[in-house]
């Protein structure tokens, strides 16, 4: 699992120079639970940060609407102009967890030193899509509360990448349907932990690292405690 991302963005008559120092941003919550009435599931959180495009390399790239040219005098003063006016309403969701999902070695192709590459395979569910999609619009409305004088947002597309990974080592009672037990300790090579995002069952729906360290503290005190009861 990825998270679904996406992004919607605005720029102000002032400038804001989002792109100084570390994003210091509160992530909204009101959308985090699954609505029932939507026709989708998943929720998720809503962060406002220096636009999703913050770098100037990037922001040339593709921090401009995507229905205007991108090259010429025009751009580079529209440039100059927005880049420190210019903030985004930053989208993290779900990510359904799905069988087809995963990542395998290639059978064949090898670095300098024998080792398989992976290939990653990986589909959205389309909710994932109807959830971010949901979530933008949100966004869009934000920045427009916010009196953006321009507010725009780049479609979601299924993901093809991610920087939240999260599942291929699942916790699980089962080992024909699961890598680690509940104390993250590996069903077949018994003294094994692996105490990482792998172990997640679902994506969360939004930055993971908490949940991530919140495990790995959970799992040091099994082991502690497996250790003292001589089960390592
Ligand atoms: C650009 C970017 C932005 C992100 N932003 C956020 C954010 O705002 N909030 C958030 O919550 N999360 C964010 N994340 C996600 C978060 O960083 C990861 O989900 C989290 O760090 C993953 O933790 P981990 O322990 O699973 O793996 P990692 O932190 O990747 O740890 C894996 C470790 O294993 C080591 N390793 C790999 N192979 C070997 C080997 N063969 N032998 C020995 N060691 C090895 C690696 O060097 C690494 O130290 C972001 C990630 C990226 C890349």
């Amino acid at each position: 699992m990825f998270n679904a991302h996406a992004s919607a963005e605005g720029t102000f008559e002032h400038q804001l120079n989002e792109y100084k120092g570390v994003q210091a941003t509160r992530v909204i919550m009101d959308y985090y639970n699954s609505d029932p009435s939507q026709s989708f599931y998943g929720g998720g959180g809503i962060d406002a940060r220096g636009g999703l495009f913050l770098t100037p390399l990037m922001y040339t790239i593709a921090g401009s609407p995507p229905s205007e040219k991108n090259w010429g005098a025009e751009y580079k003063d529209m440039i100059a102009h927005s880049f420190s006016r210019q903030m985004g309403m930053f989208i993290s969701g779900t990510s359904i967890p799905m069988d087809r999902n995963n990542i395998t070695l290639h059978p064949t192709n090898t670095d300098q030193w024998g080792r398989p590459s992976i290939i990653v395979t990986y589909q959205n569910h389309p909710d994932d899509l109807e959830n971010a999609r949901f979530l933008q619009n949100i966004g869009q409305e934000l920045l427009d509360a916010a009196g953006a004088k321009r507010t725009w947002a780049h479609p979601v597309e299924p993901s093809n990448f991610g920087v939240h990974l999260l599942g291929t080592c699942r916790m699980g009672d089962d080992p024909a349907t699961s890598v680690i037990d509940k104390a993250h300790r590996t069903h077949d090579v018994s003294n094994l932990f692996i105490c990482d995002g792998s172990s997640l069952v679902t994506s969360t729906r939004g930055q993971p690292t908490m949940i991530i360290m919140a495990l790995a503290f959970r799992a040091a005190d099994q082991i502690k405690a497996a250790a003292n009861a001589g089960t390592i």
